[in-house]
């Protein structure tokens, strides 16, 4: 799934494709569950609009219109946007991957899975919208118009203090990894980045979140900022489906210490990272370093 980094890279990335621009026409698939805004009136309100801006949520990226409208997406599991310039096989299906030779590459043609094209005045590259699960959102906010969705989110991860923290697990017997994840406390922060955040700071994930020290909330709080920073600094995490914009893979799985790495010794003490289930979520520590 795209956690915060993936989707600050594709808004770095994909800014420069949209900005400035002027959309000339908006091609849908069909109908789906994807689009909480129906595709007949995104047709309507975006043909002839230009982005003006080109933000992010936690992980929902907010394209910002000359007339105050906004589109907020979500790239759900499998989400991809990117440009109709992109080469990456991985964007190919799997009959059209079966047929290259291991290093080809060529251009992404839309298939039966590309949800939404945006095709501008000035006839350059495309974007797409491109998601083979359908968990991807995508919503129509008029000027000035809130959403739910939007307006319970928490601080974003990448401003999360080790004040705020502190304060917000004072009494809550849950653990801190679910608090972590809570997007309602600290938005962005998946599965992933948690256990390499708990990891840097010597927390275990299962540890009752009132119990973790002032000392050890500044710990958490800087380990958040220094994953999420390093993740975008490398282009995200190449799991599963998700491709950087222009198509470049991700590199930050080579840096992962715990996450993915159950069984293996630990870069810091060399105890087996253990693998367990905190939150309802597959989870990994190292019994040693994280108490
Ligand atoms: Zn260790």
């Amino acid at each position: 799934m795209p956690e915060l980094p993936e989707v600050e890279v594709t808004r770095r990335r994909i800014g420069p494709l949209l900005i400035g621009r002027r959309i000339r026409e908006i091609r849908i698939t069909r109908d789906s569950n994807l689009f909480l805004t129906r595709p007949a009136r995104l047709r309507a309100r975006l043909t002839g609009r230009r982005v003006a801006a080109l933000g992010r949520r936690g992980k929902y990226l907010v394209a910002e219109f000359d007339d105050g409208a906004r589109l907020v997406l979500h790239l759900g599991m499998t989400g991809q946007l990117f440009s109709s310039a992109a080469t990456n096989p991985r964007l190919l299906s799997a009959t059209q991957r079966s047929s290259l030779a291991p290093d080809a590459q060529e251009n992404f043609t839309p298939d039966v899975h590309t949800h939404l094209q945006i095709c501008f005045e000035d006839g350059g590259p495309e974007v797409y919208l491109r998601d083979v699960r359908r968990f991807g959102k995508l919503l129509l906010l008029e000027r000035g118009e809130s959403h739910p969705r939007l307006a319970r989110l928490g601080v974003d991860a990448l401003e999360t203090t080790g004040e705020a923290l502190f304060e917000a697990t004072r009494g809550r017997t849950a653990s801190i990894k679910a608090l972590l994840l809570d997007q309602a406390l600290i938005s962005g922060v998946g599965n992933i980045y948690a256990d390499e955040a708990l990891f840097r700071a010597g927390v275990r994930p299962a540890r009752r979140a009132g119990r973790v020290t002032r000392r050890e909330c500044e710990r958490l709080a800087s380990a958040i900022r220094e994953v999420l920073e390093r993740s975008i600094e490398t282009g995200g995490s190449s799991i599963r489906d998700y491709v950087a914009p222009d198509g470049s893979d991700g590199f930050y799985q080579d840096e992962r210490r715990v996450y993915a790495r159950g069984g293996e010794p630990c870069a810091r003490c060399g105890s087996a990272i253990r693998r367990t289930t905190v939150a309802q979520r597959g989870t990994h520590y190292c019994p040693k370093c994280q108490t």
